[in-house]
């Protein structure tokens, strides 16, 4: 028997972690067809750790993903004040601790490929996920379907197209170089060069080395390494570590950032992602503590990572057609929350698109609630995200940490730790209910 005729058809291009939870999010719809697509050949998150936060964490346990999730590491989430990680100060020959960072629940750890793996194993069937399918470009016409363009010269159609598709995402760049050309036929000449502005993504001036060093590695050089069972952060001039067990402590998530924050918005010269070598920072750290130093000694193959992000932008939307994760707002990595964001899109957009008032016809409403809801947000996080940087490679304006000891040095570090966790707390002492609440009040509102 042919099935009953679907509300909506949508299509999410990137099968990251953003796009991946959007299709599980609206598989709760059986009226809507969602099918994704993928440039990879196959499906494999980079060999890196994931941590998140208690606000995106809710929305995996509404989504139905947690027991699945927590059988894939150690942790248990907890509603109470945990230590979530040991920061301490290491650019010099003995480090110390200065400071736990308390979160309201704790940052769940993972590896991504575990992680990725779930939130395919919760697809139902009758999600198509098609890899080797690299967007090329798309078009929207009035009361047409959006046609997807493909680089291997093949073409689908839908009535939704999500761009989930990372940091060079395509269908922002289609997205924007279309504004921009309608603000131009405008003479809005000014307005279209800003927007056109936002398509390249802009380096941070920081470059990220990962790698995840196998525990017995660690154990042998450094037994008993307080990393082992402690995440912890060795912060210190012109960049920092940050290091936590994952996969049930078998592997050390490490991550260590060279920062020139005065760099920021330079072009970055080489390719973006690709090997590392530890030679590329071990100057940096050199004078390191011990502690840092038998973690920088594991460390094999890493890969380096010019970290980019997206400037903001005046609008996540057009027509029919979003923006969300690092598609729309790339960050940097120091809150740990790209991919929190990207799944707090992932819900609100289901929630919108999901909407019973949410037809063909009024797609482009349901997708302006979205922009107005999570863009503000988004761009809140990016802002915070990028001063941690800042505290966490301990430039500081105004303050030279060299020039204090004892206990003005002390109280200094402390007066930073106050800065950041007022920039931070929001992840774990906020939730996504506000915003769940008024995206149901603006679609139910009369038009
Ligand atoms: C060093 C580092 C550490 C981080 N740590 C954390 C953390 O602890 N917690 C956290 O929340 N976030 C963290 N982040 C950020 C997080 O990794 C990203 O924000 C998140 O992965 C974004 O997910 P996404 O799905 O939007 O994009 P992506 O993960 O980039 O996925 C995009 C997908 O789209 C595909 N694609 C690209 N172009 C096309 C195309 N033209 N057509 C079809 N498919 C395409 C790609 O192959 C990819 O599969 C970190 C980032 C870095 C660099």
């Amino acid at each position: 028997m042919p099935s009953a005729p679907k509300r909506l058809r949508v299509a999410i291009c990137g099968a990251g972690i953003g796009g991946l939870t959007l299709a599980v999010a609206l598989s709760q719809y059986p009226d809507i067809e969602v099918e994704v697509f993928e440039g990879a050949t196959t499906l494999s998150e980079v060999g890196a750790g994931i941590g998140i936060f208690p606000r995106p964490w809710k929305i995996i346990r509404m989504l139905g993903l947690e027991r699945d999730l927590l059988m894939a590491c150690e942790m248990k989430p907890t509603e109470g004040p945990v230590s979530a990680f040991n920061i301490r100060k290491s650019d010099q020959r003995a480090g110390f601790i200065f400071t736990t960072l308390i979160t309201k629940g704790m940052m769940m750890q993972f590896h991504r490929a575990d992680f990725q793996k779930i939130l395919l194993a919760h697809l139902p069937k009758s999600c198509r996920v098609n890899c080797s399918k690299r967007l090329r470009t798309y078009t929207n016409r009035p009361s047409s379907p959006t046609e997807l363009v493909f680089e291997d010269g093949t073409r689908a159609v839908c009535d939704v197209l999500i761009g989930a598709d990372g940091l060079k995402s395509a269908v922002r760049r289609t997205l924007l170089t279309e504004r921009a050309n309608w603000m131009q036929a405008q003479g809005r000449w000014q307005e279209a060069a800003d927007i056109g502005a936002c398509i390249e993504p802009s380096w941070s001036g920081t470059i990220a080395y990962r790698s995840l060093i196998p525990a017995e590695r660690l154990r042998a050089t450094a037994p008993g390494h307080p990393v082992l069972t402690t995440p912890t952060m060795y912060l210190g001039k012109h960049g920092y570590l940050i290091a936590y067990p994952i996969s049930h402590g078998k592997l050390i998530n490490f991550v260590a950032f060279k920062c020139r924050h005065d760099l920021e918005h330079t072009e970055f010269a080489g390719a973006w992602v690709g090997p590392g070598d530890k030679s590329q920072f071990a100057d940096l750290f050199a004078h390191w503590e011990p502690e840092a130093q038998a973690l920088l000694h594991c460390v094999e193959k890493p890969l380096r990572w010019a970290v980019h992000t997206v400037r903001p932008l005046r609008s996540f939307v057009c027509g029919p057609t979003a923006l969300m994760g690092d598609a729309a707002h790339a960050m940097t990595p120091h809150q740990g929350s790209g991919a929190g964001q990207a799944i707090e899109d992932a819900y609100i957009l289901a929630t919108v698109l999901g909407h019973p008032s949410t037809t063909r016809e009024t797609v482009p409403r349901a997708l302006r609630i979205f922009d107005e809801i999570r863009r503000p947000v988004a761009a809140g996080v990016a802002e915070g995200s990028r001063v941690n940087g800042q505290y966490f490679s301990l430039a500081v304006e105004g303050v030279d940490f060299d020039r204090y000891s004892g206990k003005q040095l002390w109280d200094k570090l402390q007066g930073m730790h106050a800065e950041v966790v007022k920039n931070w707390e929001w992840t774990w002492t906020t939730s996504v209910d506000g915003m769940m609440k008024t995206a149901l009040r603006m679609l139910e509102a009369p038009i």
